[in-house]
């Protein structure tokens, strides 16, 4: 390429019917979310199994806008672009113990060698191998690479179209350092990957945020998930007004709240005998005692050999939910939630039927309280607080679970700590008297500080400059590029169809001539002022179909292209086509053939 060369782009035209643009009044009849409906009815996309769709003429061509945007600004972040397979042997994986933490969402299978393989469903183990066997010095480093490809999860529930495939485009990035701190080091490369998304996801027209998530192994703000703003969104982000603090649920920090175990017993405790009472509604409804008057103890086990703890209690009211990161934190040792019931039965717990009680005299197991948990007294500060809980005997409960007169010399070694997920309402982290409020969002991207999670597992060491061996410290980031497409048509779309953001739609311009005759004047002016459009950059769709006014109009609004320009022999009469944006009310606006051009913004 000329580096001088400044010249414009020459669009493209096409004519729709030497496209596949197939559009259609039916939607899937499972589908409930939007984009899933419309992408489909506009003939962006077609469902050929479960979460596996062939991507349309149309629907591709915004999918590479998107990407086109992705590597603009990777590129301009100094990343540099690879291409990994997506087919890879599973020993990679077991380097890692990945083969067996990804589970059933992993494709796997064995080739006619017997090989066993598996399909990426992320490269964190590839690249990492790439980059054992080629890098040897800290001279080489910092890198960042990415590659735009096709990844494989076999989710068990493939829902909303392109939102959750099992089969979807990403872009995954990792980036190599061998500090923390400093000029190429990993707080950098990740800051400048933030900076990268805000780019992208602001180029491509979407409202979003960057919240807080869930930070894993390095702990601090290391990771934070890109969220379009979209009430279908799978994903709930709580946010401070005041302070602008915004985060995952799993993530989000609640501000103080206080307690105080001390409070009069509500009355003897009484076991209550509920046989199949397996979940807290079924118990509520049964003893008719309400979810927030009840004791919720979710166990987790310790997965640190090491640890005298093996088992956490964690203790959150009924109606919340024990936060497992939190709990973790808390802990201060990795841990999973108990799934194992022989083993908790091995160790003594009634599952299912769990009290606070059962980690009395018990040095192996940790009891952590969420604040609201840990009360004495009734809401309204006269009466003690009502609690039932398990009885710690099969099929059983208790009520009038007093914390002082039941936990006895043990209530001194309970813990009290933020422990469940934040709620709408709920105390900010940030302002005093301020409160949490709750929106719904789609993961679109997610950017992560790895540390050396894979290079120690991996043994990926290199030289540092006083010839110490080193472990390299990573940080991957990810986009979900087939997912931002949906996400896109999920903030902007109304009843007629999707409103397409002018950076990523397919076309730039749709012209309707009414009449569609080679030798029709409709059709003349269409194509001269096509390639006037193209000359200037655009991208242009002609409807060239024989069809009525009416149905091609309906089919402009569904397929959403931000520009329509109508060419009818009215408006040719006095020199005028008609000019209508999408989203725009009304019927649009005559302009002289001659001025669409200006009235587009572009030069002549
Ligand atoms: P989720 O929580 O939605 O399952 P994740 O956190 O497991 O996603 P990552 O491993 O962070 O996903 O992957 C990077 C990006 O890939 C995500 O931010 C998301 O945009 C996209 N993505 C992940 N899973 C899917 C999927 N099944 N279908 C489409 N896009 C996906
Ligand atoms: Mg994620």
């Amino acid at each position: 390429m000329n580096m001088n060369d400044t010249s414009v782009r020459v669009g493209e035209i096409q004519l729709w019917s030497k496209s596949l643009i197939m559009t259609s009044k039916e939607a899937p009849a499972d589908a409930e979310a939007a984009s899933h409906r419309l992408l489909t009815r506009a003939g962006c996309i077609r469902r050929v199994a479960a979460g596996v769709y062939t991507y349309l003429p149309l629907g591709w061509r915004v999918l590479r806008r998107i990407q086109a945007i992705v590597r603009e600004e990777m590129n301009a972040a100094g990343a540099s672009e690879l291409l990994m397979p997506a087919l890879a042997p599973t020993e990679l994986l077991r380097e890692t113990g990945r083969a067996e933490a990804y589970g059933d969402l992993l494709f796997r299978f064995e080739d006619r060698h017997g090989r066993d393989s598996y399909l990426g469903p992320t490269h964190e183990e590839v690249i990492t191998d790439l980059m054992r066997a080629t890098i040897t010095s800290y001279r080489q480093l910092p890198l960042n690479l990415y590659q735009i490809q096709s990844k494989y999860r076999d989710e068990y529930r493939p829902r909303a179209g392109l939102l959750r495939g099992r089969e979807f485009i990403m872009k995954d990035a990792y980036s190599f350092s061998m500090t923390l701190e400093g000029p190429g080091g990993l707080n950098e490369m990740y800051d400048l990957m933030y900076q990268a998304y805000t780019n992208i996801f602001t180029r491509c027209g979407l409202d979003f945020s960057a919240v807080e998530a869930e930070a894993g192994p390095i702990g601090g703000s290391a990771s934070h998930e890109f969220m379009v703003n979209a009430p279908a969104g799978e994903d709930k982000i709580m946010s401070c007004p005041e302070s602008g603090y915004a985060a995952n649920v799993e993530k989000c920090e609640i501000g103080h709240r206080d307690h105080n175990f001390d409070g009069p017993p509500t009355g003897d405790l009484e076991e209550v005998h509920t046989p199949e009472c397996t979940t807290i509604e079924a118990v509520s409804k049964f003893m008719k005692v309400k979810p927030r008057n009840m004791l919720k103890n979710v166990v987790f086990q310790v997965q640190d050999e090491e640890s005298p703890v093996r088992w956490i209690v964690a203790v959150v009211r009924a109606d919340h939910d024990a936060n497992e990161g939190k709990v973790r934190d808390a802990a201060g040792v990795p841990i999973g939630i108990a799934e194992d019931g022989a083993a908790m039965k091995g160790a003594g717990f009634a599952v299912g039927y769990i009290s606070p009680r059962a980690t009395i005299g018990r040095s192996d197991i940790l009891l952590l309280v969420d604040p609201d948990a840990a009360q004495g007294m009734g809401p309204d500060g006269t009466k003690g607080m009502f609690w039932a809980t398990g009885a710690d005997k099969d099929e059983h409960h208790v009520k009038h679970f007093n914390w002082v007169r039941e936990m006895g010399d043990a209530l001194k070694d309970v813990r009290v700590v933020d422990i469940r997920n934040a709620e709408a309402g709920d105390p900010s982290p940030r302002v005093e008297g301020v409160a949490l409020e709750e929106r719904r969002g789609i993961e679109v991207g997610h950017i992560f500080k790895l540390g050396c999670k894979y290079s120690d597992a991996m043994g990926f060491r290199v030289l540092d400059e006083n010839q110490q061996q080193q472990s390299v410290i990573m940080g991957c980031y990810g986009i979900g590029v087939s997912r931002t497409m949906a996400a896109c048509v999920e903030m902007s779309h109304d009843d007629d169809g999707i409103i397409w953001p002018a950076a990523i739609a397919p076309y730039d311009v749709l012209i309707t001539p009414l009449k569609v005759e080679d030798d029709a004047e409709t059709m003349v002016v269409a194509r001269d002022l096509a390639t006037k459009l193209a000359l200037a950059g655009l991208d242009v769709l002609v409807d060239d179909r024989n069809e009525r006014p009416g149905f091609k109009f309906k089919d402009a609004d569904l397929i959403g292209i931000p520009v329509r320009i109508t060419v009818g022999d009215k408006g040719l009469a006095e020199g005028s086509v008609e000019l209508k944006r999408r989203g725009e009310e009304g019927k649009g606006s005559l302009v002289k053939v001659e001025e669409v051009g200006a009235v587009l913004g572009i030069q002549d």
